[in-house]
């Protein structure tokens, strides 16, 4: 197992994050990892260049074939003994979790059982049937089976730092991949070095996975890099379209997980206190910050005030402060573009025509969990993926409008429908184009053996998840063999 991760920790530390880099060190220099809630500094990781990505990578192809040939039951065994490991430690990788990325301790522990639920699925796919028997003819055996790809790519986002880079990372590795993992600079840590360590622990042969925090540079240097065979990449739909180009001309696989601007549909029939405690938990989990976030109430007329308004009850009872040290429903933004960006998308709306019905302030790096009423699918609020604490609401008159809305954005993520009629529920969702959907339920949902992925602007219809992840992970060989070799008429 190689990784670069050079970091220091403030403090003292059971599962060893605080031991000095392993080979390479990384050429990038160092940043300081600050807590978003605090400001305080943690511990600083080493970054990575260009110039590491195309050694990790010549690195990665050379380790890929001894790998791949390792038994499967030896593949299966470094999976199981990674989810180990972090059942060991999962108490500090939790206030990993929490100091790096702000979350709540709810959702770090969530975080951390769906990567354990990622590791246990992908160490069932080495021994799983990887093809089958064909018809040919007599005297021939043909079978198509799939094979890995090679090197894997994975790119990663700082919003579900651990579980974002695992579903990619795990499942690749399962089935003979190497792998470079370019994690986010700003969950270096959560996203990048426990993934690392935990491999290490686990007995990963040395080369077969490298983890490079860095920025755009390194990034973009993994997906150009001629030896990589596949990018699994999660973030922004812009940054999503700029790897789909790369990776088109260079003719490699590329799965695109990116934005969302999800629907929460209430019904007239809906029991509204279930409605308003999905849209709550929809719109402000880990503040926001969740492609799957419902971004978008859209509520029957009849019922729109009385849902509006329990939404906004619970909006203004939710704590919101630092996670590591008080009991909140909500941590802080990640740094102070974010930040800004949801106050903006706040401030134009309401300038528009939006009503603040509760929320709507911001304080430090903290942003009140906000209900917008009023919102019409003009503003910024109808129209933006917020990724901060924000529900916005829109009325409508009829189902047929509430489909028409929920399809009037080039995302096609995931959507929720609430209703007292599962038929009414059923024929709704049907005609919602997104690639997750709902019913009685909110919009932020994950488990690791469903085929999770968007429409549209929300990727390129990969799929991530169990036998989804084979897919994904290899490609079709066709094989042909024959006892006596075949004689042509030349
Ligand atoms: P981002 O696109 O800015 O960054 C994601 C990753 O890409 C980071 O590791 C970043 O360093 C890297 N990167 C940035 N520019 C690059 C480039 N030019 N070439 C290669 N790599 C580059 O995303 P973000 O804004 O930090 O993350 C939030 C976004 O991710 C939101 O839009 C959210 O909806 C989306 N997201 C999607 C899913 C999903 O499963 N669909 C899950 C989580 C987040």
């Amino acid at each position: 197992m190689t990784h670069g991760t050079a970091l220091t920790t403030t403090a003292s530390s059971l599962f060893p994050l605080d031991q000095p880099a392993a080979t390479p060190a990384l050429s990038g220099g160092e940043l300081p990892v600050r807590e978003p809630a605090t400001g305080q500094l943690l511990a600083t990781v080493a970054l990575a260049t260009a110039a590491d990505v195309e050694a990790a990578a010549v690195a990665a192809r050379r380790a890929q074939p001894g790998w791949a040939a390792t038994a499967p039951k030896e593949r299966a065994a470094v999976l199981r003994a990674a989810a180990q490991v972090l059942e060991r430690h999962r108490g500090e990788v939790a206030d990993w979790l929490i100091r790096e990325g702000g979350a709540v301790r709810g959702k770090a522990e969530y975080e951390i059982g769906a990567v354990l639920d990622e590791l246990w699925e992908a160490a069932a796919l080495p021994t799983r049937p990887h093809g089958h028997v064909l018809a040919s003819e007599p005297g021939r055996y043909s079978t198509a089976r799939r094979v890995p790809l090679g090197v894997v790519g994975v790119i990663s986002p700082w919003n579900v730092p651990l579980l974002l880079a695992m579903r990619a990372v795990a499942p690749a590795l399962a089935l003979g991949n190497a792998v470079v993992l370019k994690p986010d600079a700003r969950t270096a840590v959560s996203g990048g070095h426990v993934v690392a360590r935990l491999f290490a622990e686990a007995g990963l042969p040395d080369g077969v996975l490298h983890v490079l925090p860095g920025d755009a540079g390194p990034g973009a240097a993994l997906v150009s890099h001629p030896d990589v065979a596949m990018i699994a990449f999660t973030g922004s739909t812009a940054v999503g379209r700029a790897i789909g180009r790369t990776a088109g001309e260079a003719l490699k696989r590329v799965s695109l997980e990116l934005g969302g601007n999800n629907a929460l549909i209430v019904l007239d029939d809906a029991d509204l206190g279930a409605a308003a405690s999905a849209g709550a938990f929809g719109s402000f989990f880990h503040q926001g910050q969740v492609c799957m976030a419902a971004g978008r109430h859209l509520v029957h007329r009849k019922v729109a005030d009385e849902y509006t308004a329990l939404l906004a009850a619970r909006a203004a009872r939710l704590a919101v402060g630092d996670p590591f040290r008080e009991d909140v429903a909500l941590g802080p933004l990640i740094d102070p573009v974010q930040l800004d960006r949801v106050d903006r998308i706040v401030r134009e709306s309401v300038r528009a025509g939006a009503q603040v019905l509760a929320g709507g302030t911001h304080e430090g790096p903290f942003h009140a969990p906000t209900v917008l009423g009023d919102v019409t699918p003009d503003m910024p609020a109808f129209t933006e993926e917020i990724f901060g604490p924000v529900a916005p609401v829109i009325v409508v008159d009829d189902d047929e409008e509430a489909v028409r809305l929920a399809n009037s954005t080039a995302y096609g993520l995931t959507a929720a429908v609430q209703t007292g009629s599962l038929p009414r529920g059923l024929a709704l969702a049907g005609r919602l184009r997104t690639g997750i959907v709902h019913i009685n339920d909110q919009t932020v949902n994950d488990e690791a053996h469903v085929p999770f992925g968007g429409r549209g602007a929300s990727g390129n219809g990969s799929r991530h998840g169990s036998e989804h992840s084979r897919d994904e992970f290899t490609q079709w060989q066709w094989l042909t063999a024959r006892q006596k070799p075949a004689r042509h008429p030349f």
